[in-house]
């Protein structure tokens, strides 16, 4: 299988630190979506980066249920920002 993910600066294959992590997409309004992604890290300097998003947002901010999303991925240990 081929590598994903290198590390140009440490020559090193990135590897999956967690899978489904919650990255709220921000707009000049505030949150505007709420995303599922991994976190990926470089194993010699501890690089991190986000990538393999879903096709679809979990939740949209003109949804119903958009705050109770917005809610719980703000409450989980690993929400980021974009
Ligand atoms: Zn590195």
């Amino acid at each position: 299988m081929a590598p994903l993910y290198v590390h140009p600066k440490c020559k090193t294959q990135m590897r999956c630190k967690k899978n489904e992590v919650y990255v709220i997409e921000v707009a000049t309004f505030g949150p505007a979506a709420i995303w599922s992604a991994d976190l990926w890290a470089c194993p010699t300097c501890n690089e991190r980066m986000i990538a393999g998003f879903g096709l679809n947002p979990i939740a949209e901010h003109y949804e119903e249920n958009f705050a109770a999303h917005l809610a719980n991925a703000k409450g989980s240990d690993h929400a980021y920002y974009c």
